[in-house]
């Protein structure tokens, strides 16, 4: 079936689904393939629970006329997407970067839906199959959509630019994530800017935070948008206060690298015309979840809890935040930054090395990366260790810090806190 037709089927319910546990009505199935699994099983299963139609790629699963045989399932769900998106005759803002992607796309959310009706990637859902679904979840209401990008290797960015053909593209920054991947930090720089890539050959605008010379270099002989510059950093202490045209605003987020998150925010806002007292609400508004910078207070102490995500960027960012963090007392507890490859070792190294110059009041540090470091700070192999440790020796009165990569789940520890 071509994609017209695939379209056409679309348009009359408007709802894509992949997972047959949450099946919605009338919906129509994309029989994925993963690593483990093989979605034409399940298509059958997914019309019994009420979609219109399956789509598959293996003849032998066509088994009524609902069932939709296609050469390639993926390529049919990011073709439908695209088609889609053509039929939208709307301004689409593309976000790519290293660190801050999902929390800059959820604050311009929140901006622009003060004014527009918009639709934005849920989540994290940022990948090959995630922005084809966001795509797919814009509809003739929509007024403006945001899609988030991520990117581990070369080509990806190019690639799913070309799924999303945004009007406007902001890359957050270019830090040192998924080293593995992309090999080195120019690789990361070379991949993330695909999206300028695309945004010049397509002749649309950027967003650019004109701090950084390295992306202003990369804009070149693009329209730029810069940063308003009536925006200034106040304090981060914890949570960001900035002034934006002589207006303070108060946000409810952690850690001064979210001036630049916020700042972001502010400018498209602005250039969408929503108005300063909108903007200032939205901001003050939002609160950030899923342990993205979050403060706890436990009976003992206070934490910073950041727990999400973790690479030698964005670890450095955090800790430079919570060097000017006010406290008598400070602890940090780092867990290991996964996919850096060749570089992991230094890495842990380089960080190890800096927490060592800023002298904080007590430094604990798990993983099989960290654990391999020269430091005199204390260090365990695995969480079950530090857990053992702060059982024996809690402790108190004190302001933590919680940084580590996902797979290390250090949110675990915070009974122990
Ligand atoms: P992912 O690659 O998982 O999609 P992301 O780019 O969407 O991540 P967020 O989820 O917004 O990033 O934030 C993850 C973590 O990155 C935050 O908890 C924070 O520690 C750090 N971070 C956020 N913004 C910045 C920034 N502008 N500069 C450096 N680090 C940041
Ligand atoms: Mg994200």
């Amino acid at each position: 079936m071509d994609v017209k037709e695939l379209y056409r089927l679309f348009i009359q319910h408007g709802l894509v689904d992949t997972d047959t546990r949450k099946i919605r009505n009338n919906s129509i199935f994309f029989a994925l393939k993963g690593d483990n699994f093989n979605g034409n099983k399940f298509a059958s299963d997914a019309l019994a629970k009420g979609a219109k139609y399956a789509v598959v790629d293996e003849i032998e699963y066509k088994t009524n006329d609902n069932v939709i045989l296609v050469d390639n399932v993926l390529k049919a769900l990011q073709n439908l997407a695209n088609y889609h998106r053509n039929q939208l005759n709307i301004p689409i803002i593309s976000l790519t970067g290293s660190n801050g992607k999902t929390t800059t796309k959820e604050l311009i959310n929140a901006v622009l839906s003060c004014r527009f009706r918009t639709t934005a990637t849920k989540g994290n859902l940022n990948n090959h199959i995630g922005v084809p679904l966001t795509l797919l979840s814009m509809n003739s209401d929509t007024e403006i959509g945001i899609v988030e990008m991520g990117a581990n290797h070369q080509k990806e960015i190019a690639f799913l630019s070309k799924i999303v053909e945004p009007n406007y593209g902001y890359i957050t920054n270019f830090g040192s994530a998924h080293l593995e991947g992309f090999g080195s930090i120019e690789g990361v720089i070379k991949g993330k800017s695909e999206l300028y890539d695309f945004i010049r050959d397509s002749k649309g605008k950027v967003f650019l935070n004109s701090d950084d010379p390295i992306q202003i270099e990369k804009t070149k002989g693009i329209d730029v948008i810069r940063f308003e510059e009536s925006i200034k950093f106040i304090d981060a202490n914890p949570f960001v206060n900035l002034i934006f045209n002589d207006e303070k605003i108060h946000s409810k987020l952690i850690g001064s690298y979210n001036y630049a998150n916020i700042s972001a925010a502010i400018t498209i806002g602005s250039y969408f015309k929503v108005s300063e007292k909108e903007i200032k609400k939205a901001i003050e508004n939002y609160i950030p979840s899923n342990n993205r910078s979050e403060i706890i207070e436990t009976e003992n102490n206070k934490i910073i809890l950041d727990a999400y995500n973790a690479n030698p960027t964005s670890m450095k960012a955090a800790l430079d935040s919570f060097i000017l963090y006010k406290s008598n007392h400070k602890t940090i507890v780092l867990g290991d930054m996964f996919e850096l490859g060749d570089y992991s070792g230094v890495e842990h190294q380089k960080i190890v090395d800096y927490v060592s110059k800023a002298k904080f009041s007590n430094v604990l540090l798990v993983g099989n990366n960290f654990f391999e470091t020269k430091t005199n700070h204390l260090k365990f192999k695995t969480l079950e260790e530090l857990k053992e440790y702060l059982t024996k020796k809690p402790i108190k009165d004190s302001t933590i810090l919680i940084k580590g990569s996902r797979g290390i789940t250090l949110e675990k520890i915070l009974p122990f806190c």
